[in-house]
């Protein structure tokens, strides 16, 4: 089979993997606009049972992921000054750019194409699906392909209310997964910290559309509105900077997050893959999980099922499932995030549970399965 990955992100590399995995004999290229080492964002978590799957896919990869994994167990929670800790979470968190690194590496071993700086404009995607067998539009949150065959596919995209970007540090946030939450002069704003590895973490900043306006963010430079969150959370900082690696970017990097949902994921040869066809909020952290697991999931129908027809009906029934869990988990954290205001004024043990137990997937049984301790205290 010809196959053409657009967008060499966790989806299209590691779905080109896992087809070259099946049958060695397909011929396959990732189109990619940025070149091999750019990237945004930082450090992504992963569980350690989506390392599992990843392991029986490609023990290799996961081998090699996982010796980069950066493990924490606790949960920390810092409400205007007062910090509280719960354990037995279990999350590992590895850098965007090391894992895409990862994946590039070994596409090229298995005799992958990966064809870096090549942006494909909307009227290329029509071209590509002549020339190939398959397309695979794993072209990310604002997929183009998406766009261009929006009436068969029929996205739904929900743009949510708060403001975030997405910055890193090199102050240590090795001991917890880290949320700081800083009354200032224009309303609340929070952070998710957590480390990915040896000196660096994933720096989030949220606040609501309300106090992004007062805080002018839009109109300033990614520089000034770094200036700011620094001042904001430098008592948590220890004197290090804010970092952001998106100065491609003109002007704020800030967003709102767009929660996405397709009726359909595939029309004639073309397929959507990872964030193009659905998203789940950060906060979750299961975007790059999605990612990964379908495409291992569409790899498998692919030869499995007697047609691509049959092997795309598949793959969106049963990715579907999994996507409505985990994007009904993310609205309901997201929800929480964005009506944050109304648990601020409790105290800081109750407000932690109330953060803990937010998407609906933990809930007081399992906190007592994993911190006795601390439940006992709230
Ligand atoms: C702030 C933030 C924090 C996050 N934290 C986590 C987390 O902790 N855990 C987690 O699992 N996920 C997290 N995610 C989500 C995660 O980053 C995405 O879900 C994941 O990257 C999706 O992979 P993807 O391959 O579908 O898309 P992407 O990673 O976006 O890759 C798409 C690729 O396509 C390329 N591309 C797009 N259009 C074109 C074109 N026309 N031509 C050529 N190339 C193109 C892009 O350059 C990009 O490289 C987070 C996201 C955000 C915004």
């Amino acid at each position: 089979m010809r196959i053409a990955c657009l967008g060499g992100g966790p989806a299209g590399l590691y779905f080109a993997i896992s087809m070259k995995l099946h049958d060695p004999a397909h011929e396959i290229v990732v189109l990619e606009r940025n070149r091999p080492d750019d990237t945004f964002g930082w450090g992504v978590v992963l569980s350690d049972e989506t390392l599992d799957n990843l392991a029986a896919n490609d023990a290799v990869s996961a081998a090699r992921i996982r010796e980069h994994f950066a493990y924490w167990d606790d949960i920390a929670v810092v409400h205007d000054g007062v910090r509280t800790v719960s354990t037995g979470h279990g999350f590992c968190g590895i850098g965007r750019h090391r894992l895409l690194l990862l994946l590039q590496e070994r596409a090229r071993e298995l005799g992958i194409e990966l064809r870096f700086e090549s942006d494909i404009p909307d009227t290329a995607i029509d071209e590509l699906r002549r020339e190939f067998d398959l397309v695979l539009a794993a072209d990310g949150l604002n997929s183009r392909t998406r766009q261009r065959y929006a009436e068969h596919f029929q996205p739904d995209i929900d743009v949510r209310a708060c403001k975030f970007v997405w910055l890193g540090t090199h102050q240590t946030f090795d001991d917890a997964f880290t949320f700081i939450f800083e009354k200032t002069e224009y309303g609340w704003v929070w952070a998710h910290a957590y480390q990915f590895d040896a000196d660096t973490a994933t720096f989030i900043v949220e606040c609501s559309e309300a106090t992004w306006q007062a805080f002018g963010f839009g109109e300033m430079s990614q520089q000034e509105s770094i200036a700011v969150c620094e001042r904001i959370f430098a008592r948590h900082l220890g004197g290090h900077a804010l970092m952001t690696n998106a100065n491609h970017i003109r002007g704020s990097a800030w967003i709102n997050f767009p929660r996405v949902l397709c009726a359909r994921w595939s029309h004639d040869n073309v397929v959507l893959m990872g964030d193009a066809a659905a998203t789940a909020h950060f906060s979750i952290g299961s975007g790059t999980k999605l990612a990964l697991e379908s495409a291992i999931a569409l790899a498998e129908y692919l030869h499995r099922e007697p047609d691509m027809a049959s092997a795309f009906a598949r793959y969106e029934e049963e990715r579907r499932t999994e996507v409505l869990r985990l994007q009904s988990a993310a609205r309901n954290s997201t929800e929480w995030f964005e009506q944050v205001e109304r648990y601020l004024d409790l105290d800081p043990v109750q407000f932690n549970y109330s953060l803990l137990t937010r998407s609906q997937r933990i809930s007081h049984e399992n906190l007592r399965l994993r911190d006795p301790e601390w439940l006992g205290s709230a």
